[in-house]
Order: structure tokens, then C-alpha cells, then sequence
């Protein structure tokens, strides 16, 4: 390969991070040979779709035309959902679906404004939200609502919810098979809200929710993207209540957060 294609590969490639960084998902290429260096063509946004769907679904992949052709899916969008979360709390109900239903008080539903602009999901009840049902109501909880409360927002503004609603014993992190059991619901609940950003709390909803093998500690304070909402991975309350150190990364995540929210009302 010659020097000139190599240097022309590297170029390509850092202008394409640089854009997929500034949130571009795709660009559009002539399918004819380029002869001189073009500016990349930006798409525009698609326009919203408008028109309801009985549930949760994802708009199907329309075929584009991309630098790499068949190799690059259509960005996966969420279409609106008309299912209520009633509906979904009752087709749970007494669940049995996996192991965790042996163990568990309760069922721990996802909580809060149904209109947020703006999510928290964490992992599992531990036992004070086995208890009372309730998200985030214990030590990490606490400190959760601290979290909030400092961007400028009320924890009833926000929605929170948790991968796995059933407390895993000890307080494990819930097994694969037991998040892919859970997580839909999760997901259903997010396509009726479809809030402008997620923040995932630690390892596991991070995981859950973005479909990555990457760590928090490499992901955290880089929005990432699910389905066309903004995704910020950060560490998880109880983490901080063992290595306060971390607060202070944790806190320039969440100022993030509060600054897209503010330039996005
Ligand atoms: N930890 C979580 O991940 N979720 C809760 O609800 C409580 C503690």
C-alpha cells in the first residue's frame, strides 16, 4: 500500500471519530470513485416518527448507503410506545421468571415521573429496597438523591429503576441470564418515557443497558448512545460509599448531564 493511501486511511479515520464524537451516527458516500478529498456529507436528522405502535418496538434498519456498505447498520431508533407501565407491572406480577423470585420480599418496580427527561438505572434492590419496594431508598440511595438534588433536580423530577427487580442474595450482581430475564421490561419502560438521557450506574447497568464489554472506569463520563438517547455511564453510589475518592469524577459526569439537559430543554 502506498504511503499517500495509508495517509489518506489515517485522515479518514480520525475525521470519522472526530464526527462519530460530535454524535454523528452515519455519513452517506457516492457509490463512484472519489478523485479529490470531499467534506463529508452530514445527513440530516430524520425527522420523529409520529405515529404510535401498540408497544414497545424498534424502528426496522433501513438500508443505507455507508463509507463501509453493508458492514455499518442504520442507527436503531426507539419508536413511541403506547403500553402504560401499569400494563407492564401487571404482566410481571408474582414473577417466577428466574431464580431471584426464590429470595426476593418484593418486586421492585421503577419509580418516579413517568414524563422525566432524565433516568437513573442501577442494578438490584439490595435488601432496604427488598424491603419497602422501593428503588434506591437505602445508604446508596441516599446518597443517590444527594446526586440529584445537586444537578438542581428533585428526585420525584427523575425516573429510577434497576436492571433486575428482585434482590439478588448477598447483594451478587444479578447472572446474565438473570438481567436478560429482567432487562426488557426495563427497556419497555424506557420506550414509553424515552427520557433525554440515561445515566447508568456502575458496571452491570451499564453493561445491561449498552450492550458493551468496555468498563465503567474506561466509559464513565462519555455519553454514549442507546437507541438514540443519550447514555452517561458513572460510578454507582455504592461504589462511592466505599472509595469516596471517586465523587469528585462522578460529580464532573453529572455536570455533564446537567449542562446537555440545560442546552436541550
Ligand atoms: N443498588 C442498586 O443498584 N439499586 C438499588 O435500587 C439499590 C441499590
Amino acid at each position: 500500500m502506498s504511503e499517500e493511501l495509508k495517509n489518506i486511511i489515517a485522515e479518514t479515520k480520525k475525521q470519522l471519530e472526530h464526527l462519530r464524537v460530535l454524535g454523528v451516527e452515519g455519513i452517506q458516500v457516492t457509490a463512484a470513485p472519489v478523485v479529490e478529498r470531499r467534506k463529508p456529507v452530514i445527513p440530516p436528522r430524520p425527522e420523529p416518527v409520529t405515529k404510535p405502535v401498540p408497544s414497545a418496538s424498534v424502528a426496522p434498519a433501513a438500508p443505507v448507503t455507508s463509507l463501509f456498505g453493508e458492514m455499518a447498520p442504520a442507527p436503531v431508533k426507539l419508536t413511541p410506545s403506547t403500553e402504560t407501565f401499569e400494563q407492564i407491572h401487571a404482566e410481571i406480577g408474582d414473577c417466577t421468571r428466574c431464580p431471584l423470585h426464590l429470595e426476593r420480599t418484593h418486586v421492585v418496580h421503577t419509580e418516579g415521573n413517568r414524563k422525566a427527561r432524565l433516568m437513573f438505572v442501577g442494578e438490584a434492590p439490595g435488601a432496604d429496597e427488598d424491603i419497602q419496594a422501593r428503588p434506591f431508598v437505602g445508604r446508596a440511595g441516599q446518597l443517590l438523591t444527594k446526586i440529584i438534588e445537586a444537578i438542581g433536580l428533585e428526585r420525584e423530577e427523575v425516573l429510577i429503576g434497576n436492571v433486575n427487580r428482585c434482590r439478588p442474595p448477598g447483594n451478587r450482581a444479578p447472572t446474565t441470564e438473570e438481567a436478560t430475564t429482567c432487562k426488557p421490561f426495563l427497556l419497555r419502560e424506557i420506550a414509553i418515557v424515552q427520557p433525554r438521557v440515561i445515566v447508568v450506574l456502575g458496571n452491570t447497568a451499564m453493561k445491561n443497558l449498552l450492550d458493551t464489554r468496555e468498563g465503567i472506569t474506561r466509559l464513565r463520563g462519555r455519553f454514549q448512545d442507546y437507541k438514540g438517547i443519550k447514555v452517561m455511564p458513572t460510578f454507582h453510589p455504592a461504589y462511592l460509599l466505599r472509595d469516596p475518592s471517586k465523587k469528585r469524577e462522578t460529580w464532573e459526569d453529572l455536570k455533564q448531564v446537567r449542562d446537555y439537559l440545560d442546552s436541550h430543554p
